[in-house]
């Protein structure tokens, strides 16, 4: 069992896979293909065709004829086949993250640590699904009422560039374990594992049709599928203004929408916590994969008393990350320009910024090093707006409602966390904060089992953990009114 084989040393053209098949359009992986880069060098690896309306079409149309039989397997079937395609993902993962790592620019470790857990997702829906169950509903003797979750049909997947296999896994699972088919659109920066996925299914024994994959622009394939009225469902990952286009075009079809937006996540450090282990897993929490994460504790609140110790703790803990990890480049040169203007900013903000000194810079590549800005006010844009990239701020609060004030007063609301030995403080303030994660003493990187999405701008729906299966079904009620007389007292 193989992945599609790119010449190697060569340009690649990603292409799409559109019922089973490659689908490589060769006008336009010409003049309009989209440049993929290494981010590590700035230097050209490939190319992503330009996918078309057309070619959407096409592929929203195998999904429909692939998902009626599909949806009507047993549920048992239904896990089998998904479970194949976590081993063939895993048997393939060396391969997988090689090519994760290229276009992102991601660590090897943890490129393979993306394409371990997008394998995860198919085991973990795949495993749960034949004891997802209806209920029977108690409306007295004369009938029998009872619920079916019935799949939508075509789901549309629409992934960004930070961690393409597993964000694509992560829809696909639950919507294919419960009976949809899926046209996924990968980020035009990092096509190649999604378009994998897609040849890893057949193999698998997953019906043609069942999983496409079209890239391309955001506007042009993004939006077709978006507008396409065999399309019943979409799960949409990427930023704020792009999910706010996705919903206006949404709202005219009243089509169900998962969004999974951006982040400014509260990382709340109190005086009595465990202040040494609280600064490290701090660094860690908003300098993983360059910052390059939703869910980043990008904004660190520290009660005053212990700030000063607090900072020095950080700046250490940030340093011995920058030194001891690869940490990677910024994705895209967009993103690189990006983050380099908002440092460049902040400073006129009236910050002070503490730039920790990167390991192993590359020559060329899109890297930054890590900035931590203190004598930050949550009114500041630097404590604001969303960086996604390896940049913290420190705001010093007084007491607990102070801390609970500043971490809601944000347009986001995707993750945060606590930290303090006071048990009744920790929950208090894990209930009031806004926000779909809440981590006690703890930063998490992604997980699978926990819920997870947003509140506010962050979005809404929910990926991950056992509720999202719900959320790529319909709840059917049923009611038999049974005939009269033929129970007693009816
Ligand atoms: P983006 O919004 O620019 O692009 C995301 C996807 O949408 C891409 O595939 C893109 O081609 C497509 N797209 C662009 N314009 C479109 C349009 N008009 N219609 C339909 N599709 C369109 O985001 P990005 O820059 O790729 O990713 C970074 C953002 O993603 C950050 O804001 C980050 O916080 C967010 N993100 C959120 C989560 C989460 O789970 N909440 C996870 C990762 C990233």
């Amino acid at each position: 069992m193989a992945l599609h084989p790119f010449p190697s040393g060569q340009l690649r053209t990603v292409p799409h896979w559109i019922d089973g098949a490659v689908v490589a359009p060769g006008e336009s992986a010409g003049a309009d293909a989209l440049e993929i880069i290494n981010p590590r060098t700035d230097v050209v690896v490939g190319h992503s065709v330009s996918g078309t309306a057309e070619q959407v079409d096409a592929a929203v149309a195998a999904a429909t004829a692939a998902q009626k039989s599909w949806s009507r397997q047993s549920a048992l079937t239904r896990s089998e086949a998904l479970t194949r395609l976590a081993r063939l993902i895993l048997d393939n993962a060396e391969e997988l993250a090689a090519a994760e790592a290229e276009e992102t620019g991601h660590p090897a470790a943890g490129a393979l640590a993306e394409v371990e857990a997008a394998a995860q997702y198919f085991s973990y829906y795949g495993g749960m699904i034949p004891a997802l169950t209806g209920e029977t509903i108690d409306m007295g003797g004369g009938y029998h009422s009872y619920t079916l979750r019935e799949a939508y049909g075509v789901v549309g997947v629409i992934t960004p560039w930070n961690a393409p296999l597993n964000q694509a896994a992560r829809a696909a699972a639950p919507a294919l374990a419960v009976g949809n088919a899926v046209v996924i659109k990968p980020s035009e920066f990092t096509p190649t594992t999604t378009f994998q996925l897609g040849v890893l299914a057949q193999q698998a024994g997953l019906p043609d049709g069942l999983i496409n994959i079209v890239s391309g622009a955001g506007p042009t394939v993004g939006e077709a599928i978006v507008t396409h009225r065999k399309v019943s469902k979409v799960a949409f990952t990427g930023s704020v203004r792009t999910g706010q286009a996705i919903g206006a075009l949404a709202a005219q079809r009243v089509l169900p929408l998962s969004l999974e937006l951006g982040g400014k996540s509260a990382n709340i450090v109190f005086a009595d916590a465990d202040l040494q282990k609280a600064a490290t897993v701090a660094a860690r929490g908003f300098l993983g994969n360059s910052g390059q994460a939703c869910s980043a504790g990008t904004r660190i609140l520290v009660q005053r008393t212990a700030h000063d110790e607090f900072v020095g703790l950080l700046m250490a803990a940030v340093e011995k990350f920058a030194a001891d990890q690869d940490m990677g480049p910024l994705t895209t040169r967009a993103q690189y320009r990006k983050v380099r203007d908002i440092l460049a900013e902040a400073g006129q903000q009236g910050a002070t910024a503490h730039v920790a000194p990167l390991a192993a810079e590359g020559t060329g590549g899109l890297f930054v090093s890590p900035t931590v800005f203190t004598g930050v006010d949550n009114s500041m844009p630097i404590a604001r707006d969303e960086v996604f990239g390896p940049v913290g701020v420190v705001i010093p609060f007084e007491e607990e409602s102070e801390a609970i004030e500043i971490a809601n007063d944000s347009d986001y609301g995707l993750a945060g966390a606590v930290w303090t030995r006071d048990l009744d403080r920790a929950h208090r303030v894990a209930r009031e904060i806004e926000s779909g994660q809440v981590y006690i003493n703890t930063y998490l990187g992604p997980t699978i089992e926990l819920p997870f999405g947003g509140h506010k701008m962050s979005g809404y729906g929910r990926e991950k953990g056992f509720e999202t299966l719900m959320h790529y079904t319909h709840t059917k009620a049923i009611a038999v009114e049974f005939s009269a007389g033929a129970v007693s007292g009816h």
